[in-house]
């Protein structure tokens, strides 16, 4: 029962043992990982403290590894094509998010960059120029930043929705469901979809329904 035990590739291991200091996988981490990694679509009851962002961001990542061409060092990008989004409904959330994900990511080539309102949309798009492979996005920035067409949902592979019943008390809906509209494609090209929430009240039940395929549930 540790982390080398699921297959999360060299690189990911070694920032989990020695920078993360994780010695096993939590509850939640232990049953959606596996069924991440096996490329299903996932509904999971989770609260914050679970270990939840390691739970989507290391199926993520591995993802991401597979996908991922190096961006050639020095060349600046208008657009932005990322390969994995991850929408949470606050800045602070988004901020805890980018730096647990920068961690996981040390020194494996995947680049995270982060995006939320309240702060200077230029110098979030500064610091995408060299590249974003995961985006950790608030809907709301996220929708300005397509809408100015520099980030583009073409190429989103994975698709991780955290705090989905704060982003609806927050009445994102409307976005996310733009957002996810844009990023539909036919099997076998179709995104994953992972969706973490606190509560599963109705509204929830229905985004399930209509942002998943064949999902497995989890609650912890
Ligand atoms: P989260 O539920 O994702 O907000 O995580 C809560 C806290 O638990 C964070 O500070 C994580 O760094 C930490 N954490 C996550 N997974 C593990 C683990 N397997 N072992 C020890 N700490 C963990």
């Amino acid at each position: 029962d540790t982390f080398a035990d699921i297959d999360l590739g060299d690189s990911l291991n070694d920032n989990i043992k020695n920078r993360c200091k994780y010695v096993k996988p939590t509850p939640i981490q232990r049953h959606a990982i596996p069924v991440a990694l096996a490329g299903r679509d996932l509904m999971a009851c989770a609260q914050t403290g679970s270990g939840k962002t390691a739970a989507f961001c290391f199926p993520i990542i591995c993802g991401v590894l597979k996908l991922q061409s190096p961006v050639p060092y020095g060349r600046r990008e208008m657009m932005s094509y990322p390969l994995a989004l991850i929408l949470s409904p606050t800045r602070e959330l988004c901020c805890q998010i980018f730096e647990e994900a920068k961690k996981f990511c040390h020194q494996t080539g995947v680049k995270v960059a982060v995006a939320y309102g309240g702060a200077p949309i230029q110098q979030q798009l500064r610091s995408f120029e060299r590249g974003v492979d995961i985006l950790v996005a608030t809907p709301g920035r996220l929708t300005d930043m397509i809408e100015r067409s520099r980030v583009s949902l073409k190429k989103i592979k994975h698709l991780a929705l955290d705090e989905a019943d704060r982003m609806l008390d927050m009445g994102f809906e409307p976005q996310i469901r733009k957002i996810v509209e844009r990023l539909d494609m036919p099997p076998p090209g179709r995104r994953q979809t992972m969706l973490f929430s606190a509560t599963f009240p109705s509204e929830i039940q229905r985004l399930a329904s209509d942002f998943l395929s064949n999902y497995i549930f989890l609650s912890v």
